[in-house]
């Protein structure tokens, strides 16, 4: 299995870490830049240390018991979700479901992708 984060979406919710079962995800600094470009996300998915705009006016101002992109909300902080373990996923699903930037991308060993869809 092939497992990546689009980084400009991730909010850093930590969603992903917490429900994957198989230790998948971590969470990294946004700030340091190679490390969270550690997985084999595309080019075009790569951390540039932008956050999307999109993504940082929805979440913001959200108050549901954490803080999005950490300690300023505004997406220049915090930690970003790198999938450093891909090989491990069970395809569970878990994680497409609980990802609030919607910007897990899961491959199979047939190229069939999976994409998540926050609920
Ligand atoms: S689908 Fe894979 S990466 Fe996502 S939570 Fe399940 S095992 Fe972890
Ligand atoms: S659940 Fe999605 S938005 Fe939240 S940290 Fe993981 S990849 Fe990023």
């Amino acid at each position: 299995m092939k497992v990546y984060v689009n980084k400009p979406l991730c909010t850093g919710c930590q969603h992903c870490k917490d429900v994957c079962p198989v230790a998948v995800f971590e969470l990294r600094d946004r700030a340091d830049v190679a490390n969270v470009n550690a997985d084999v996300a595309p080019a075009e998915m790569e951390w540039k240390q932008v956050s999307d705009k999109d993504v940082v006016a929805k979440w913001k101002d959200v108050q549901d018991g954490h803080n999005h992109f950490a300690e300023k909300n505004d997406g220049t902080s915090g930690g970003i979700s790198v999938a450093i373990n891909g090989e491990a996923c069970i395809l569970c699903q878990a994680c497409l479901i609980q990802c609030e930037g919607e910007c897990i991308h899961i491959i199979d060993d047939s190229g069939t992708e999976y994409k998540s869809i926050y609920s």
